[in-house]
């Protein structure tokens, strides 16, 4: 039977691609594992975000758009990521850790709530999950206090009730407590939907652009298929290079993305030096120069220590 390996990577955008990545890779220790450009706007960043080996399940992407004021996450919008940590110890380090650089963060049964310097909001939680954990090298950051890869996502919906249908019967989500599990062979995540607030969503720096689950790269047509049938309407299926993809909005809005587990993000760096270099795929390498030139350089905190 055909089942999604739970969340592939979520896409967010950031008005400011540096003090993205001093956030992510500098404060909560994710490695940048791409650094590239917008494939469909090349002017702009597209940073990844992820553990040591650039898994699927702990990509976290940003679009820049410069100087994009923060939005704000309404109906048909995800607001919240949550990560897995393994023990309560996690939970007390990243509270200390946060605060000492200017985070404040809020404490939630069996977890803790923080928001991104554009008010993208995160929760860490201690995690039963068995699957393998997902974890970036950071010389402040214990391995097993670390972030260890996605939990879930929420979303905003007015009529969720309207999603169940493409989500049970076509996506194959199996309802739990708080919404769905969605797990493979290798790995799960959640998907849950709250009631929106009554101001409308406004996507901007800080709000999430789209979520996508993973599939093997056998099953992808016949996840196309399904969500033909399902009622919904896919895109055909685009080689973004590192995984093939095809994209869809769910009935509450939110926008679906089914990604490949592979190739992965070393069929164009090695492992040792992901995230260093501008990455271009080859469609846009002869425009190298002039791409070059439009983008700020942006610093990885990580690069002096390593
Ligand atoms: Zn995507």
């Amino acid at each position: 039977m055909m089942r999604l390996e739970g969340i592939h990577h979520i896409t967010a955008i950031t008005g400011n691609a540096q003090r993205n990545v001093d956030f992510y890779a500098g404060v909560l220790g994710l490695r940048l594992v791409k650094k590239t450009v917008n494939q469909d706007d090349p002017t702009v960043y597209h940073l990844f975000y992820a553990d040591e080996a650039g898994s699927p399940g702990a990509d976290l992407t940003f679009f820049e758009y410069p100087g994009a004021a923060p939005g704000v996450a309404g109906a048909g919008m995800v607001h919240r990521i949550a990560w897995r940590v393994s023990s309560p110890e996690a939970i007390d380090f990243w509270e200390r850790r946060l605060l000492r650089h200017g985070v404040s963060s809020e404490r939630v049964e069996g977890g803790l709530r923080f928001a991104d310097p554009e008010g993208l909001a995160h929760e860490l939680g201690v995690s039963s999950a068995e699957d393998s954990p997902l974890i970036a090298d950071h010389p402040d950051v214990p391995a097993d206090l670390a972030l260890a890869g996605f939990d879930g996502a929420r979303a905003y919906a007015g009529t969720p009730e309207a999603g169940y249908g493409l989500l049970e019967e076509a996506l194959g989500f199996v309802p739990s407590d708080d919404g769905w599990e969605v797990r493979g062979d290798q790995r799960g995540g959640l998907w849950s939907y709250d009631t929106p607030p009554e101001r409308p969503g406004r996507a901007g720096g800080g709000t999430v652009h789209h979520i996508a689950w993973a599939s093997t790269m056998d099953d992808h047509e016949g996840w196309r298929r399904r969500v033909v049938k399902g009622g919904a309407r896919p895109t055909e299926v685009i080689d973004r290079f590192w995984f093939y993809s095809i994209y869809f909005r769910e009935p509450s809005g939110v926008l679906f993305e089914i990604a490949t587990l592979g190739p992965g993000f070393t069929a164009d760096e090695p492992l040792e030096h992901l995230g260093e270099k501008l990455v271009l795929p080859p469609r846009f390498e002869a425009e190298r120069e002039q791409i070059e030139a439009r983008l700020t350089p942006i610093e990885n905190p990580r690069t002096a220590v390593r």
